[in-house]
């Protein structure tokens, strides 16, 4: 008895569908290449395509011009919560959110864009970039894990990146209420308060 399925698969490919793969990987390469030289990590790289983990290592060693740092990645949410940096991750979610609502692609092309865009705003007000391309990646991973949500200030009407409970009728954001030592610090390009 013969069966058909097993003849298929030494059929020639179709062409049409081995140049749609073609395309595909690289813009896959071209995606790999962009994300590392914003700096992200090599588990990102892993977790937003489907290039082989020796190739993306390859890749990396060639852009980068070293070896990616090795060890975890940041798991914690307190890192997003502390004050200057919650400032930073409230800006980058803001700019990130405005686009996913506001244009059409993929979620990772839509946090490439939102990065840069922080990035620029930093830059225009002459603040040291605190987030990192992974910590932006890490802190809309845990927004879609409703780990991280983000409340409107009771004061000021901005939005921030908080914990899920917070009281959103009582909240305060750290631009309203600045810990007592905020900006006081002489450290350049960090937050200045007037
Ligand atoms: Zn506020």
């Amino acid at each position: 008895m013969t069966t058909p399925l097993l003849i298929t698969p030494l059929l020639p490919k179709k062409p049409a569908m081995v140049h749609k793969s073609i395309l595909n990987e690289s813009r896959e390469i071209e995606r790999a290449v962009t994300l590392i030289g914003l700096g992200a990590r090599l588990q990102v790289l892993e977790s937003e395509t489907t290039l082989s983990y020796e190739r993306l290592l390859r890749l990396y060693k060639e852009v980068a011009g070293r070896s990616p740092s090795k060890g975890q990645l940041p798991f914690s949410t307190d890192w997003f919560l502390t004050w200057q940096e919650n400032i930073h991750s409230s800006l980058f979610l803001n700019i990130y959110e405005y686009l996913s609502k506001s244009s059409a692609g993929e979620d990772i092309d839509m946090l490439i864009k939102a990065y840069r865009l922080y990035n620029q705003q930093v830059l225009a007000t002459e603040v040291e970039a605190l987030l990192s391309f992974t910590r932006a990646w890490r802190l809309v991973k845990f927004v879609d894990a409703h780990m991280l949500t983000m409340t409107t200030c009771s004061q000021c009407g901005g939005h921030y990146v908080t914990e899920p409970y917070e009281n959103a009728r009582h909240f305060v954001c750290g631009l309203c209420s600045p810990p007592a030592r905020a900006g006081k610090g002489k450290a350049s390009g960090g937050l200045r308060l007037h």
